[in-house]
């Protein structure tokens, strides 16, 4: 099943993974099964964080979806900015943990830039590296000067990934995050990949597009959206789905593959905006 390397840890993470956020407002039950049914068919990269729910999707969905099977798991969960202290990320971890029912994270992420300095949101990251509660670190929406500080401070090779708005209708980090991470080894993780569930429907231009290429492969055109968007090594997608039907179709999406001239197409029919010199944000 397709792989990429995460940035660099050198570890092998599905391309396509699974969201968590909202899922509290969602038929539990349905989308612990849905998580579960995801994990079945492959999309073993589970993002999730402390923000959600407020500790509720870690504690009640995540913690039973991943019960039994923590090994297959890659598992993703971020620090809120307001506790972004030296001392506050270390108890925000070992909450996510306890609620998680786990030993350790895959990967921990700033969930966006604060005002505490970042210099001890890194300390606490490395030392939780240190014990063993984390096997790395990241950073989720960064612009690049925000990376440029970030690189700074932990040095070459230490932020796994920057997770960042992308999707068809927004593809801003193309300008100057995909590259600038690219060149520095980090891997980007696109969320909300079907714009939170805003998704170009079959009245417009694109939408039209999306559905005849879909045709073509017996596909939907969910599934060739998230092709696009992980046609770079360096692209991961988590899409969310608290439906099992949902999590079924985002699986399949790991076999499909498009051709150049697919992907050409939907690249003119979904251009990149303007740089605004902003990184944009859900
Ligand atoms: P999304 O994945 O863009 O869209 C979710 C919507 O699409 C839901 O309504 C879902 O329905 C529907 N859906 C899922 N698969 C589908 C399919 N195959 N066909 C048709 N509809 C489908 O939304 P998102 O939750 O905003 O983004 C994904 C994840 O990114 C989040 O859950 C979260 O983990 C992460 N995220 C991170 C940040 C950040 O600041 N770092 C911000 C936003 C999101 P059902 O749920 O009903 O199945």
């Amino acid at each position: 099943m397709e792989e990429h390397v995460f940035g660099s840890t050198a570890v092998n993470v599905r391309v396509i993974g699974q969201g968590t956020w909202q899922m509290e407002n969602d038929d539990r039950a349905g989308a612990v099964r849905a998580l579960q049914v995801g994990l079945e068919l492959g999309l073993t990269h589970l993002d999730t964080a402390e923000l959600y729910g407020r500790g509720r999707v870690e504690e009640s969905i995540v913690a039973e979806a991943i019960a039994g099977r923590r090994d297959e798991v890659f598992l993703v969960s971020k620090v809120m900015p307001s506790h972004g202290t030296y001392e506050g990320t270390l108890k925000a971890c070992e909450r996510s943990l306890q609620r998680l029912k786990t030993d350790r994270l895959d990967c921990y992420l700033l969930h966006w830039p604060g005002s505490h300095p970042l210099e001890d949101t890194i300390r606490a990251f490395e030392k939780l590296v240190k014990d063993g509660k984390l096997r790395s670190w990241g950073v989720s929406n960064f612009s690049v000067p925000e990376l440029e500080e970030a690189v700074q401070i932990a040095g070459p090779g230490r932020i796994a990934c920057n997770q960042v708005l992308y999707h068809l209708e927004e593809r801003t980090i193309e300008r100057n995050v995909l590259p600038w991470c690219e060149r520095a080894n980090i891997a980007v993780v696109g969320y909300s990949p079907f714009g939170n569930g805003d998704f170009p429907g079959p009245r417009t231009q694109g939408g039209r597009i999306l559905a005849s290429i879909a045709q073509a492969h017996g596909a939907t055109p969910h599934q060739v959206a998230l092709r696009f968007l992980i046609r770079r090594p360096s692209l991961f997608a988590i899409p969310k789905a608290s439906r099992e039907v949902h999590a079924r179709d985002n699986a399949a999406a790991l076999s499909l593959h498009l051709s150049a001239e697919e992907l050409a197409r939907i690249d003119g029919a979904f251009p990149v905006g303007p740089d605004t010199g902003e990184l944009s944000i859900i």
